[in-house]
């Protein structure tokens, strides 16, 4: 996991590369300078010897000099590897999603595919950021201070002996309870960017329903849980710092006093053990420093995994690139169709139709009755569990995905605009789509007055999510955007609901008349947006209730007789 995650370095490796390099070379700096210190004392400060002072003291300068120049480049070549990888990750993630077909989004969960592009990239870079500039630090500085109070302390080393065993114990406790808050705290950004995702999706839902106070009750909820299990762990990394300070002091004091003994004896100077305290110091800095390493790789492991779960992930619905790229006709047939969201929950049951090309045909039923189910499976938004849907007398599944939905068209309930101007999002359709051809399909949706009452026309500037616009406008640039690709087959999913009967009317009116030979899928609420279709379908409980004309269905079929007369009541009444 780690190889492949980290292999997305790419073309920032070189610099991934020369950081610890960088890095190495400071601590060589780092490292020399207590033993320059300790000949300046020992051999040039007790013996006057200003000469030897200044020429070691250049060497210091020189020496610290180099450790800064190596810090600083290590730092910006580090920086620069760290963030690169972390743009590759993202592009790499967000390539993915875009190839992920619904249940693919489903399965994950759009909040969770949010955390894993943005908090755990940020918190995998960090790790890199620091590994490629701590991983060889540490031990690298711990190698070599062990190596100088070694020749320098000789004896002394032993108090290290002792000190080692014990931190790395008392390092091994923490991490092991900070491993499981940080995980845990990790995981609550899924459900913390669910609450933030859904109540800015819905705002004008809570705003109209005043719940501003349950969602932030909600919100604060998500986060308090956050902050508990980042607390919990930090006040246990909190403990190491005092621990670490304990033995260094208790360090010290050994050293201290052995030292001591060693230089009233003469086998030790005093620069000398001046020396070994600095190394002490950075033998139990790169201690705690490899501690802090592990740490921060046990809280970022859980995002590791989760960044290459989607990147692994096989999309569920192949692309068939290489399959058919024309679809001949509009014609749909359903044989014998399941399908469920969930294995052993199915949503259709046994569905068999048949829609010839050209047709209009309408679809009433009750919600959760399985209409956009039905409708998803022509376009492949999902792909059947049993039996076979055709379009133009071919399995949807022959065809390059692409080439099928150019062909059919969905107006879904839930479609979205995108910000930029009305003619940014009509292109949608058709990339090079002329200005004439725009003002067409806009006139076939009914979309064109609203359009041209606006100052800017087609270059108007749209919202994000088209939030400018009345409901019934946004639907009706929607199929305007649909009727761009010229389809064969055009299918509207409740797509008129926001719109006045009248209006309605027109576009069905227009849609007819000067949009032959396209088959029209019309879903809806009311009797009369699919009154005049070729044939209605009847959806109950996922299965195909009736089929028949307007006339057929109002003679033989009970819940079209009811839902017919209600809606010629209230349309009477009303
Ligand atoms: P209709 O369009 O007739 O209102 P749908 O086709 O949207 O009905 O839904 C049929 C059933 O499938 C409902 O019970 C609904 O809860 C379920 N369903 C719809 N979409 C999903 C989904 N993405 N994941 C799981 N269940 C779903």
């Amino acid at each position: 996991m780690v190889k492949s995650l980290f292999s997305r370095v790419r073309q920032y490796k070189w610099k991934a590369v020369v950081t610890p390099i960088f890095m190495v070379g400071e601590v060589a700096m780092e490292v020399i300078i207590p033993t320059l210190m300790a000949l300046i004392i020992d051999n040039g400060v007790a013996n006057g010897d200003m000469d030897y002072i200044w020429s070691m003291s250049i060497r210091l300068v020189a020496a610290a000099f180099l450790a800064l120049s190596f810090g600083v480049l290590s730092a910006i070549t580090g920086a620069y590897a760290s963030s690169g990888f972390a743009t590759n990750l993202r592009h790499d993630l967000y390539q993915k999603i875009q190839d992920f077909s619904f249940s693919d989004i489903d399965r994950f969960s759009s909040s969770s595919l949010i955390t894993r592009l943005t908090t755990d990239v940020q918190n995998v870079q960090m790790t890199f950021q620091m590994s490629i500039r701590m991983l060889f630090r540490s031990p690298v500085m711990f190698i070599f201070a062990i190596i100088m109070v070694a020749r320098n302390g000789g004896v002394l080393a032993t108090v290290f002996a002792v000190a080692i065993p014990i931190i790395i114990m008392a390092v091994y406790v923490v991490l092991k309870k900070t491993h499981q808050s940080f995980t845990k705290a990790f995981k609550g950004y899924d459900g913390f960017n669910m609450v933030v995702q859904e109540n800015l999706n819905g705002i004008r839902t809570v705003k109209a329903y005043v719940r501003e106070d349950e969602q932030i009750d909600k919100f604060t909820k998500a986060a308090d849980e956050i902050k508990k299990n980042f607390v919990k762990g930090q006040r246990l990394m909190a403990i190491t710092s005092p621990m670490m300070m304990f033995v260094s002091y208790a360090c010290m004091i050994a050293i201290s006093y052995f030292g001591a003994k060693l230089i009233n004896v003469g086998s030790m100077e005093t620069g000398q053990l001046m020396s070994i305290y600095t190394y002490t110091g950075q033998i139990l800095s790169s201690l705690i420093m490899s501690a802090m390493i592990i740490v921060m790789f046990s809280i970022a492991w859980p995002s590791m995994q989760r960044i290459t779960e989607v990147l692994n992930a096989v999309p569920s619905m192949d692309r068939n690139e290489n399959g058919d790229k024309t679809v001949e006709d509009g014609s749909i047939e359903f044989k014998d169709v399941s399908f469920g969201y969930k294995k052993g929950v199915d949503v259709l049951k046994d569905i068999n139709l048949e829609i010839k090309s050209g047709e209009t045909v309408g679809i009433l039923g009750t919600t959760g009755s399985g209409k956009t189910t039905l409708i998803s499976l022509i376009a492949r938004l999902y792909d059947v569990d049993k039996g076979q849907v055709l379009v133009g007398g071919k399995d949807v599944r022959s065809y390059d995905l692409y080439s099928l939905r150019q062909a059919v068209s969905v107006v879904l309930q839930k479609n979205t605009l995108f910000s930029g101007t009305i003619a940014d999002n009509l292109r949608w359709g058709k990339s090079d789509a002329t200005l004439d051809e725009m003002r067409q399909a806009a006139e076939n949706s009914s979309a064109l007055s609203f359009i041209e009452e606006k100052p800017e026309g087609f270059d108007s500037w749209v919202e994000q999510g088209g939030a400018n616009f009345s409901g019934g406008q946004k639907q009706r640039l929607c199929i305007a955007r649909a009727l761009l690709k010229n389809p064969r087959i055009l299918i509207l999913d409740d797509s008129t609901s926001a719109v006045d009967t009248a209006t309605d009317k027109k576009i069905r009116d227009a849609l007819s008349q000067r949009v032959k030979g396209m088959t029209k899928i019309i879903i809806s609420q009311r009797v009369s947006s699919v009154e005049d279709a070729d044939k209605i379908i009847i959806m109950s409980n996922g299965k195909i209730e009736d089929i028949g004309t307007s006339d057929e269905l109002l003679k033989r079929n009970e819940s079209y007789q009811v839902l017919y007369k209600t809606q010629q009541e209230g349309a009477l009444h009303g």
